[in-house]
């Protein structure tokens, strides 16, 4: 196979003619999706990067002065029909950053709120195309070469607009870019999703500290990982300019190694990549510590739900798989509808089982009685549902504890309008402990994030939030 030559002529790890027939049996499509064929596998090393968003004019007279005081270089995502315009870089100021060794990427042509946000789910394939290659053509008219990396405005996109909509911006993007950054998430290890490269966002207005950013970096540093710290240049609260000297003094105490994003990629990308980072079915990645990603032979998804019934044993399913499973309505033993069942088979007799129903509001679990071969007995998940739906959301997140009750879990929907910590909405849920443990968590909508607060039983108020790591 012409496929396998190539890529074992260039890479140190032994793939077989097996592993690739797992990904896709037809070798002109893996021929040309294949991406960063590169040799030898490397040991990783943990590096930080800063991304400066949108290209205003703030980033050349606050963060870039910063920067440069510091003797480190950073990026600077542009959205190139604004660049000599109003508060934003001249051309000749980009000139001069690059001369001083600044890296710029793209952040679209025109940053558009109802094309990349909004109203995603109806912008077609062509106005994002538009997006992405006059973008693109902007740099090479302008003298500033090949432009190899997009940073998508908005981006999480399935988070803000429902799923479907990540893979479908991703590939049209990878039609001209071979690197695409996101704005959400913490940092990248090895193997990465070379079109939805993750960011740190910190935002200090929203409760985020310094030593929240310096745990990260904490942790980013002993997993050998690629931090990347999202600014947005405009926004002097978001990441204030005496925080970003303080991280950048941090990091260099600690000698982690800064490089922007086109040094760094240069270290950080996957030795091999070959298909779609999130399409759980095919896909290979290998990463330059050596780490092998290859979703199909993690998930195993049962597409045809031919026969499968609840009652089916575990060894009805695959080993150290994941086995999603369609049941119809007639093999449904539990609520008689038909729903989706997860299976887990660890191997050794070992696994459990959730099953969600097409039509209900409840979720299941079981596990697998090794002993006995058999399953336990289904577990109906349940959390108390307070649903709050009239007015006075605002008073929600300062509710004292014992407006919830004792010994529950409480999940309430925060709508936009009334999320004052955000204001984006998202789900609350506060936990009133008898002994004095409450705490309450809160999950953004915008974000892949998790915030927690204590209540304090002296003083009876709630402490402030912080991000959980
Ligand atoms: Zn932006």
């Amino acid at each position: 196979m012409k496929t396998l030559e190539k890529i074992n002529k260039v890479n140190g790890q032994k793939i077989t003619q097996e592993d690739i027939l797992k990904i896709d049996d037809n070798s002109e499509i893996i021929e040309s999706s294949i991406k960063d064929i590169i040799s030898p596998i490397t040991q990783d090393k943990p590096i930080i990067t800063f991304i400066d968003d949108d290209g205003t004019s703030a980033s050349y007279t606050r963060t870039y002065p910063v920067f440069k005081a510091q003797g480190i270089s950073a990026t600077f995502a542009l959205v190139t029909d604004f660049i000599g315009t109003s508060n934003h870089f001249t051309l000749s100021q980009i000139q001069q950053l690059k001369n001083e060794g600044f890296d710029f990427v793209s952040h679209s042509k025109t940053h558009s709120t109802s094309a990349f946000y909004t109203d995603l789910a109806n912008t077609s394939d062509n106005i994002l195309e538009t997006e992405f290659k006059d973008s693109k053509q902007w740099f090479k008219d302008n003298g500033l070469g090949e432009c190899e990396t997009i940073v998508y405005p908005f981006a999480n996109f399935d988070n803000h607009v429902g799923v479907g909509q990540e893979i479908r911006v991703k590939s049209i993007a990878k039609k001209y870019y071979n690197y695409g950054v996101n704005a959400d998430g913490w940092y990248n290890l090895s193997p990465n999703d070379n079109m939805y490269i993750k960011r740190y966002f910190a935002d200090f207005p929203s409760g985020d500290t310094l030593d929240n950013v310096k745990s990260v970096i904490d942790n980013a540093f002993s997993n050998n990982g690629w931090l990347i710290l999202g600014i947005h240049a405009f926004d002097n609260n978001q990441f204030p300019t005496n925080q970003l000297e303080s991280v950048i003094d941090y990091i260099k105490s600690k000698n982690i190694t800064v490089l922007n994003f086109k040094d760094a990629i240069e270290y950080k990308k996957n030795v091999i990549s070959v298909g779609e980072f999130t399409d759980r079915t095919k896909g290979l990645f290998i990463g330059r510590d050596g780490n092998v990603l290859n979703n199909a032979e993690n998930c195993k998804v049962i597409t045809n739900n031919y026969g499968y019934t609840t009652d089916d044993p575990l060894s009805r399913f695959a080993e150290k798989k994941l086995s999603i499973v369609s049941i119809e309505s007639t093999g449904d033993k539990i609520e008689n509808v038909g729903g989706n069942l997860f299976v887990y088979n660890g191997g050794n007799n070992y696994g459990n089982e959730i099953f969600i129903g097409y039509y209900g509001q409840k979720m299941y679990i079981r596990y697998w009685d090794s002993a006995n071969s058999i399953w336990n007995p289904w577990v109906e998940l349940t959390a108390t549902l307070t649903p709050v739906s009239t007015n006075s959301y605002t008073s929600i997140f300062d509710s004292p504890v014992d407006w919830y009750t004792l010994n529950k879990i409480t999940n309430v929907y925060i709508k936009v309008g009334d999320d004052s910590f955000k204001n984006v909405g998202g789900m609350y849920n506060v936990y009133h402990g008898a002994i004095g443990c409450s705490y309450s968590t809160f999950q953004p909508i915008s974000e892949f994030k998790t915030y927690k607060r204590l209540w304090n039983n002296t003083t009876s108020v709630w402490g402030s939030w912080n991000a959980m790591l």
